[in-house]
C-alpha cells in the first residue's frame, strides 16, 4: 500500500501548522508515503513579486528577499536549535537566490520565472525533510527537478510522462519520501513550472506512476464543498464525488483542486481524499468512480477575470476565418479560455488576468480587430442550477454575459 500525502502552503504556514504537519504524518508511521510539499503560504506570491523587482531592476529586489528569507529563518528559530544544519542548507538556497539577483535577466520572463519561484518549494521541502528527521521520522528527500520532467514551457510546463514515469520508478524506492510539488525540469535540467496550485498535479503525476493506493490532499477546508466558502455562507460538505464531476468542478475554476489533478487518477482508478488538516480525524471528501446519491447545485467563482469582446471594424460578421485566426493569437500567447459566446458581429472570451499576457494579448487582437475589455471581473458558474440557486448568484450584481448549458449556468458579473 503506497499512499501520496500533499500538504499545501496554508497547511506550513507557520511553525505551529508545521507540527500539526507532523502529527497528520505521524500517523502513517511505518506506512509507505510520498509527501509532497508546496511553498509556505504566500511565499509564491512573493517570489513572483521578485521577479517583478529583477527584471525590471528595481531597487527594492534585495528587500524583498530579505522579507522572504525572514518568514522562513522564522519558523526554523521556532523548530530548530540555533546549531542545526538546516540554517546552512537555507541560506544556501537564499544564496543561490541571490547570485540570480546579481545576474542580467533571460529574455524570457517565464524562464527568470521559474529559476526563482521554484526555490519556494525547494525551502519548503527542506524545513519539513529536517523537522521530520528532529521528530525521528527519517525520511529521503528527493529533489523534483530529477524526476518531474517536462518541455521548457516555462511557467506552464507540460509533463513528459514516459520519462517522467520511467524516472519516478527509479527515484522512489524507499519510504517516506518528501518532495516537491510543482517544480519539474526541462531537457536540459533547467528548473520549470507546472503553473499555478499546479503541487496537486505532481501528487497525481507520482501516484498515477507509481500506481499508489490513495491520495490524500491536506486543506484548511473540510473538504470538497458545495460553494467557494469565500463567497458563500454555509456551505455543505459534499461527502463523496465522481471523477467526472471533480473535473468539470476545477475545471470551472473551483480553487480547491488543481484542473489536471483528477484526469492521472482516474486513469488509474485512484481515490482522492480532500481532508482537513485542522480536523484530520474527519475523513473529508472522497473523489472516486462512484457517484453520489444526492446532486445539489455546485458554485464555483473565478475571480479576477477579464471579458474581451472582439468586434470586426466594418462591423461584419465574425467568421470561421477570424475565429481560427483568434484562437491562433490564444495559443501563441499561451492564454486559455474560461468562457467564450459569439453573437453576429462580435466574439466575447473571459480569461485568467495574467499581467505578462493579456496587455499583448489585447495589443495584437487590435491589429486586426476592434476590442473592448473589462477587467476585475469574476465568472461565476453553478452546476446542477435550479432557479434559486440563481437567484442566490445574481442577486444585486451587474450581469455582463451569461450562458447556460443543461448542467451549468455562467455569469460575468462586473
Ligand atoms: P492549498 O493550501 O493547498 O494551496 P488552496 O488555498 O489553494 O489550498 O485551496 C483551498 C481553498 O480553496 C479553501 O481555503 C477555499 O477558500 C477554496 N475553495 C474554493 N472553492 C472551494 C470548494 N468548492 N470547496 C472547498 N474549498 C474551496
Ligand atoms: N506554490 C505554488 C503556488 O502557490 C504551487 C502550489 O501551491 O500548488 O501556486
Ligand atoms: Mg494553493
Amino acid at each position: 500500500m503506497i499512499k501520496v500525502l500533499k500538504f499545501g502552503g496554508a497547511s506550513i504556514k507557520n511553525s505551529k501548522r508545521i507540527e500539526n504537519v507532523f502529527s497528520i504524518i505521524d500517523k502513517y508511521k511505518g506506512q509507505k508515503i510520498i509527501i509532497v510539499f508546496s511553498a509556505i503560504a504566500d511565499i509564491t506570491n512573493l517570489l513572483e513579486d521578485l521577479v517583478e523587482l529583477y527584471i525590471n531592476r528595481e531597487s527594492g529586489v534585495k528587500n524583498k528577499l530579505l522579507e522572504i528569507k525572514e518568514i522562513h529563518f522564522g519558523i526554523l528559530d521556532n523548530l530548530f536549535n540555533k546549531n542545526d544544519k538546516v540554517y546552512e542548507k537555507i541560506n544556501n538556497i537564499f544564496d543561490e537566490i541571490d547570485l540570480i539577483l546579481d545576474t542580467k535577466p533571460h529574455k524570457f520572463f517565464s524562464f527568470n520565472y521559474d529559476q526563482i519561484v521554484s526555490k519556494g518549494e525547494l525551502l519548503s521541502s527542506i524545513i519539513l525533510s529536517d523537522y521530520l528527521n528532529l521528530k525521528k521520522t527519517n525520511n529521503f528527500l528527493l529533489d523534483s527537478r530529477d524526476f518531474i520532467k517536462t518541455d521548457s514551457k516555462f511557467q506552464n510546463a507540460k509533463i513528459d510522462w514516459l520519462l517522467t514515469k520511467k524516472k519516478i520508478k527509479e527515484k522512489i524506492t524507499d519510504f517516506p519520501i518528501v518532495t516537491q510539488g510543482f517544480v519539474g525540469s526541462d531537457m536540459s535540467n533547467n528548473p520549470t513550472t507546472l503553473g499555478r496550485e499546479g503541487s496537486d498535479f505532481t501528487a497525481a503525476i507520482i501516484a498515477n506512476s507509481l500506481d499508489v493506493d490513495e491520495v490524500i490532499i491536506w486543506k484548511d477546508v473540510n473538504g470538497v464543498l458545495n460553494a467557494d466558502p469565500r463567497y458563500f455562507d454555509n456551505p455543505l460538505l459534499l461527502d463523496n464525488i465522481s471523477f467526472s464531476e471533480a473535473i468539470e468542478l476545477a475545471f470551472y475554476g473551483a480553487k480547491v483542486i488543481h484542473p489536471k489533478t483528477i484526469q492521472p487518477l482516474q486513469q488509474k482508478n485512484i481515490p482522492l481524499s480532500v481532508r482537513s488538516f485542522l480536523n484530520y480525524e474527519n475523513k473529508g471528501t472522497i473523489i472516486n468512480s462512484s457517484e453520489p446519491k444526492d446532486i445539489i447545485p455546485l458554485y464555483i467563482v473565478k475571480e479576477n477575470q477579464v471579458l474581451i469582446s472582439i468586434s470586426d471594424n466594418n462591423l461584419s460578421f465574425i467568421v470561421e476565418e477570424h475565429l481560427s485566426w483568434i484562437f491562433s493569437v490564444l495559443s501563441k500567447h499561451d492564454v486559455s479560455l474560461n468562457l467564450m459566446q459569439n453573437s453576429a458581429v462580435s466574439f466575447s472570451i473571459c480569461v485568467d488576468n495574467i499581467k505578462h499576457k493579456i496587455p499583448s494579448l489585447i495589443e495584437e487582437l487590435s491589429n486586426k480587430f476592434t476590442v473592448f475589455y473589462n477587467e476585475k471581473v469574476e465568472l461565476f458558474t453553478i452546476r446542477h442550477y435550479n432557479s434559486l440557486s440563481i437567484e442566490r448568484v445574481i442577486k444585486n450584481k451587474k450581469i455582463l454575459l451569461q450562458q447556460k448549458s443543461r448542467n451549468t449556468v455562467q455569469f460575468i458579473v462586473a
